[in-house]
């Protein structure tokens, strides 16, 4: 039977999309370099541990597992890092996406879905931020992405590539059964900083209360990670079905946001209301290349995909993430 190869599969979105993909009943392959992934995120499903700039693997695999579409997950994150050290995230997220679009073109695989980011769009405009709005990142990471983007429509045009980019706004939360949440290290995010603060650790800085918000911190959309996975599912469906050959659908964009915003001081809120426990915050100055609001609007893929997200309030959201910390205080380490 043919695969869905998930690169990135041990990450923290991927290995809920990997989740997502076996209970509608895919065979998956996970390949990833365990820079930032985790084993154990994986399970028992087939982990083919490498580089997706190592092309011989990468071929290899797509050949050896029959894989029939890729969800590509594998790449850098931190938008301050992005910002600090633009060469690799060049590298990983531009330079690594083409050598594996190039080695699924050499090998006729012609299905893709891209984990993209609302740090495409930059400093809004307009809000809510549909998929109109102009693209104008204002850090590496969200050009990094959006490059991808622009290759997808000249691959499905020239080469016959479909794909699907989903652009997410803050993924946040844990898989509901508790088997698998957020582990990163750094963690450099707002919910699971929040938490540590909670349970005892450092006080929360807050990058910033002079935006022109309502509280003057930042506001962010956060999306649960398990209604990422399904936007993935749906995106998939999307693929097979639709064989089109109209230039402008072989490679689509959607936005993947509940399309409300939330500011840094409701989310400390949120988790202390969780919590029951209260989160110490300091201030701090602005991180670069953090814009004040993004907020989705979801209408095209509500309308095109009929996905709806699951989780529709920030505290059902928290208390995920709040249960996946609380009875995994060393992340998958224990
Ligand atoms: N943030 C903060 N303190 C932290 C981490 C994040 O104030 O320790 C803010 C950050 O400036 C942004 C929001 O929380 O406005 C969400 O940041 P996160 O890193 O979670 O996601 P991003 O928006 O960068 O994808």
């Amino acid at each position: 039977m043919s695969a869905v190869l998930v690169t990135g599969g041990a990450g923290y979105i991927g290995s809920h999309a990997v989740k997502a993909l076996q209970a509608a009943g895919h065979t998956v392959v996970v390949l990833d370099n365990l820079s930032a992934g985790h084993r154990a995120a994986v399970g028992d499903t087939r982990l083919i541990e490498a580089d997706v700039r190592d092309t011989p693997s990468v071929r290899a695999a797509l050949r050896t597992h029959d894989i029939r579409a890729v969800m590509h997950f594998a790449a850098l994150l931190s938008v301050g890092d992005s910002v600090t050290d633009p060469a690799t995230y060049y590298d990983c997220n531009v330079r690594g996406s083409l050598a594996l679009l190039d080695a699924m073109v050499a090998e006729g695989v012609d299905r893709f879905v891209l984990s993209s980011t609302c740090a495409v769009y930059g400093d809004r405009v307009a809000t809510p931020i549909d998929e109109a709005h102009p693209t104008a990142p204002i850090n590496a990471y969200g050009d990094t992405k959006l490059a991808v983007e622009r290759a997808l429509l000249h691959y499905g045009r020239a080469y016959g590539l479909r794909s699907v980019a989903l652009r997410y706004f803050n993924a946040a939360g844990a898989d509901a059964d508790g088997e698998i949440g957020e582990d990163h290290a750094p963690e450099i995010h707002l919910i699971p900083r929040a938490i540590a603060a909670a349970r005892g650790g450092a006080p929360l800085k807050i990058f910033g209360d002079d935006y022109p918000t309502a509280d003057g911190t930042c506001e962010r959309d956060y999306v649960h990670v398990s209604d990422l996975a399904s936007g993935h599912l749906r995106a998939l469906a999307a693929l097979e079905v639709s064989a089109t050959s109209d230039a402008d659908e072989v490679s689509r964009v959607f936005n993947l946001g509940t399309g409300r915003p939330h500011s840094v001081r409701e989310v400390v809120r949120a988790v202390e209301r969780v919590s029951g426990l209260s989160v110490p915050t300091l201030p701090a100055s602005r991180r670069v290349g953090d814009p004040a609001v993004l907020f989705a609007s979801g209408d095209r893929i509500r309308n095109d995909l009929g996905w709806r997200p699951a989780y529709t309030s920030l505290d059902a959201i928290v208390d995920t993430a709040w249960r996946w910390h609380e009875t995994h205080p060393q992340g998958f380490g224990g």
